[in-house]
């Protein structure tokens, strides 16, 4: 069973690595993707957040908003069988590739998970359910990738399917990932500059931000 809440004790701290961070509201600093956080523990040695107690104070309520969808800790424990770019410097690259297809990958399947809440004829629900189980089974970087790259395909489909329900605006919205997940101020992008992939904040959602797990304490 795919877990799609962030276990960030199983993580490497892929977030405080991969994502760019722009100063302002949600961060303090800004911060290149594919350029470790400053606040990560500075041995090397641990994924600990040295102002874990302290983010919205220190400045970073968007860390606390943040929410990788389950897709850290499954980089983590399954592709890389708990290895860390902390340890291993090489791994950096390839676990920041994966973690930006991960993390669509994860969020297909919070909407595939929320489409089950449509009303789907039997054919259509079974597709659905196969391509869930396509999208959970046990992955290497490889077919991560491979996985990722097949997601526009799936997304027309889950739009089609809402457009045929005859009440398409309704649907679609039942097709978003889960709101307790802050895409609405993440977005992907490649980044010439590194290589990898770039998230830049928008506008949070109004509203207190949810928390988040107790990852980042000392790990
Ligand atoms: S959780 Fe801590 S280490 Fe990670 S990006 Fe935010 S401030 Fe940096």
């Amino acid at each position: 069973m795919i877990d799609l809440t962030a276990d960030c004790g199983r993580c490497a701290a892929l977030c405080c690595l991969a994502l760019h961070l722009d100063a302002g509201s949600r961060f303090a600093i800004d911060k290149p993707a594919g350029a470790p956080c400053p606040n990560l523990d500075r041995t090397g040695q641990t994924h600990g957040c040295t102002i874990h107690g302290d983010l919205t104070a220190r400045g970073f309520p968007g860390c606390v908003a943040y929410d990788c969808a389950g897709a850290g800790q499954r980089i983590t424990q399954e592709l890389y069988a708990g290895k860390s770019w902390r340890t291993e410097p090489a791994l950096a690259a390839p676990m920041m590739e994966s973690f930006r297809h991960m993390r669509a990958i994860h969020e297909m399947l919070q909407m595939l998970d929320a489409a089950e809440a449509l009303p789907l004829g039997a054919a259509d629900r079974a597709a659905l359910r196969e391509h869930r189980d396509h999208l959970a089974r046990p992955m290497t970087p490889e077919t991560a990738a491979a996985a990722a790259g097949d997601l526009p395909e799936l997304r027309a489909l889950l739009r089609g399917l809402a457009g045929a329900l005859g009440s398409a605006a309704r649907a679609a919205a039942h097709l978003q990932p889960a709101p307790r997940i802050s895409t609405s101020w993440e977005k992907t992008a490649r980044s010439p500059e590194h290589g990898h992939y770039s998230a830049r904040h928008r506008t949070p959602p109004a509203g207190e931000l949810p928390g988040r797990p107790d990852r980042r304490s000392g790990r």
